[in-house]
């Protein structure tokens, strides 16, 4: 299943999930299946809303047969189909699939190739940081370098986004069931800053430095993620190139990991970090520039794609 955050035609901003060449309005399908009635704008919010987050429910399962139901609706119409249910993927634009994350978590030094890049050790456990929540973008929204800042590059990395909640330590080898799917994240960093602050948060949380998406993609399609192709391609130029096998924590992993200590909320997203070959460790350093085009890929889940701009002196 491939879940996703979509605009309509019209321009209301809904959940949806991708059924061939056309994208199911879940908001309309859930009110339609599930008697929904509130307002729900994003996949986030659809996963927390308490159709798909109490006790005993599967979230995945639930929305695969909400999924299901709609197909079968489609299909029974004989391909002359309700734009307003499932508009073609092609008219519509996709936004983050998370909106608004409860929390964003982010792995520093997680891929051997980076580690070695660095030359410095693996480490023995997990380099955890957040990413504000305010920092996410969709597909094809811009970056902003913002003013005065110009050592700013990009980290394409897999996602992980929780579809079931976890209010208790969750053991590696069950960890998945709590996982909707994986993404693409952009883990956007202000070099200067990490530098200066000797932290990771400032550095990595300005406004525009997480994008996100297309598509969640659900593991019935990609498994556990644990040997999927890694790239950043920075206009068109292929800047990092690696695998997920290359990841010293799994996902399992890492889920389990963040549940020991803390809750996961539906929605939560953790970006697993990234592999060689960003801007800041070339030689000499390269950073985004005004007019570039960064594109994010991992095999099997999609193509994030994003222009940078640079934001004016005084702008707000
Ligand atoms: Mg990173």
């Amino acid at each position: 299943m491939k879940l996703c955050t979509f605009h309509h035609p019209h321009g209301k901003r809904v959940p949806g999930a991708v059924v061939g060449d056309r994208v199911v309005d879940l908001e309309r399908a859930l009110r339609e299946q599930r008697g929904l009635t509130e307002r729900v704008a994003d996949l986030g919010t659809l996963l927390r809303h308490p159709t798909l987050d109490r006790d005993g429910v599967c979230p995945r399962a639930e929305l695969a047969a909400v999924v299901d139901r709609a197909a079968a609706l489609i299909a029974d119409r004989g391909g002359a189909t309700d734009d307003t249910l499932a508009p073609r993927l092609d008219a519509v634009r996709l936004a983050a699939p998370i909106a608004r994350p409860p929390v964003i978590w982010a792995v520093g030094l997680n891929y051997r190739d980076h580690a070695e890049e660095q030359n410095k050790q693996p480490p023995a456990q997990p380099m955890l940081f957040t990413k504000a929540p305010t920092s996410v973008i969709g597909p094809g929204e811009p970056i902003e370098l913002p003013a005065g800042r110009d050592a700013i590059d990009a980290e394409a990395e897999l996602g992980i986004v929780i579809g079931r909640r976890a209010s208790a330590p969750v053991p590696s080898e069950r960890a998945l069931a709590h996982v909707l799917g994986f993404t693409v994240c952009n883990d956007v960093s202000d070099r200067a800053a990490q530098k200066s602050d000797r932290q990771y948060c400032r550095a990595k949380s300005w406004r525009t430095f997480a994008p996100m998406g297309p598509v969640v993609v659900t593991p019935d399609a990609v498994g556990d993620a644990a040997d999927l192709g890694v790239e950043q391609r920075l206009n068109g130029e292929v800047w990092q190139r690696s695998r997920t096998d290359q990841l010293i924590f799994s996902a399992a992993h890492l889920v389990a990991w963040i549940s020991d200590f803390c809750d996961l909320e539906p929605g939560t997203v953790i970006s697993t970090g990234t592999p060689g070959g960003v801007g800041v460790f070339r030689d000499p350093p390269v950073f985004l520039r005004d007019g570039d085009l960064v594109e994010c890929e991992v095999e099997g889940i999609g193509t994030l794609r994003n222009p940078v701009i640079r934001r004016d002196e005084g702008s707000s």
